[in-house]
């Protein structure tokens, strides 16, 4: 056949903070899904997992850089510093798009089933260029993620952003689709909500999610309220409008008010309004501090977009010597 001459290069990128305990198996399991893919002339023999380290402080670096030495399905991508999950997915699918016919993201921890890959591929086969995996369960996360999760979705959608309901980072990319998400230049990156925006042929896959295999989350409740509001505010302006919204409503509401003191003068009723006039002030204040922070949350957004800062910095990148073994063996 034709076609099997022709078997794309799938580059698995995956973002690695502190790591050490799950590396190994993950090496392990996705060197065995390489495998079965080129076997079945799914992917080519030049596939390859790229671990990108995001700055951590543990072995991860040095795990990577073994395992690179022992097996050429192992590339590595080391950050000078921490940049956080988004930025080290985005570097290492920029540095995947460099060789590959489509990508794929993946968690470090194997929370996602990794046969689900099998499936991206076949649809890839078919002419998609992005494959949301989606969670078809999440009874292995606390109730308290999944809620939480799941009002996140919902708000998300209520606000006007289109994103994959329980779909996270799990996704195949085509390699013309990558070139086309390296054109939104955003530095507060939330990829889920940017993708959808690519367009192009889309199609989901459905897998359920497991316990991390080991080692705990990397995203604290902290970071994971972050990056629910960076999430928000970068993809709808919404909430700012909801401010002048409320803002207006209460501009009737003085006005009645206004019209109903007025009457009580008139009628002869005196009024010692000071509860009512204390409880306003501090009503309308308290809005006008909520819209100033909104106001201004936005405004920091825009401060940090037109500094333009890279969103991370490569120290080491040992891809290329990975693809010269594969080449090679
Ligand atoms: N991660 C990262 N940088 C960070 C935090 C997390 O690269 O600053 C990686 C982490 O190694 C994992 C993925 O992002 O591969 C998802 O993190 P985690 O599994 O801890 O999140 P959870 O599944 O608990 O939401
Ligand atoms: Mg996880």
């Amino acid at each position: 056949m034709d076609s099997q001459a022709k078997a794309p290069v799938l580059g698995i990128v995956v973002p690695c903070y502190n790591e050490e305990e799950v590396l190994p198996e993950t090496i392990l399991r996705l060197s065995h899904v390489l495998d079965r893919l080129t076997e079945e002339r799914l992917a080519s023999r030049s596939s390859f997992m790229l671990l990108v380290d995001d700055g951590s402080r543990d072995k991860t670096w040095e795990l990577i850089e073994q395992f690179q030495q022992s097996n050429p399905r192992v590339a590595g991508l080391k950050l000078a510093r921490n940049a956080g999950h988004q930025s080290a997915l985005l570097a290492g699918l920029k540095r995947a798009a460099e060789t590959v016919d489509c990508a794929i993201s993946i968690d470090a921890d194997l929370q996602d089933d990794t046969e689900a890959i099998r499936e991206f591929m076949l649809r890839f086969r078919e002419g998609y260029d992005i494959v949301y995996g989606v969670r078809q369960s999440r009874a292995t996360d606390t109730a308290f993620k999944r809620g939480t999760a799941q009002s996140f979705y919902k708000l998300m959608k209520k606000l006007g952003a289109d994103i994959e309901y329980n779909h996270a980072d799990y996704r195949l990319m085509s390699r013309r689709a990558l070139q086309q998400l390296d054109r939104f230049k955003e530095v507060n990156l939330f990829l889920r909500g940017i993708v959808p925006l690519v367009g192009f042929k889309s199609t989901r896959v459905y897998f359920d999610r497991h316990e991390r295999f080991a080692g705990e989350s990397k995203y604290p409740l902290k970071k994971m309220l972050a990056f629910a509001w960076d999430g928000i505010t970068s993809l709808s302006v919404t909430p700012i409008r909801l401010v002048t919204l409320a803002g207006f409503a209460l501009f009737v509401i003085s006005l009645l008010a206004a019209l109903y003191a007025i009457i009580q003068k008139l009628a002869g009723n005196t009024v010692s309004g000071w509860t009512s006039l204390m409880l306003s002030i501090w009503f309308v204040g308290g809005i006008q501090l909520i819209s100033l922070g909104l106001i201004g949350e936005y405004i920091g957004k825009i401060y940090k977009e037109v500094k333009r800062r890279p969103l991370y910095i490569i120290e080491k990148d040992i891809a290329a010597e990975a693809e010269t073994a594969r080449k090679a063996g």
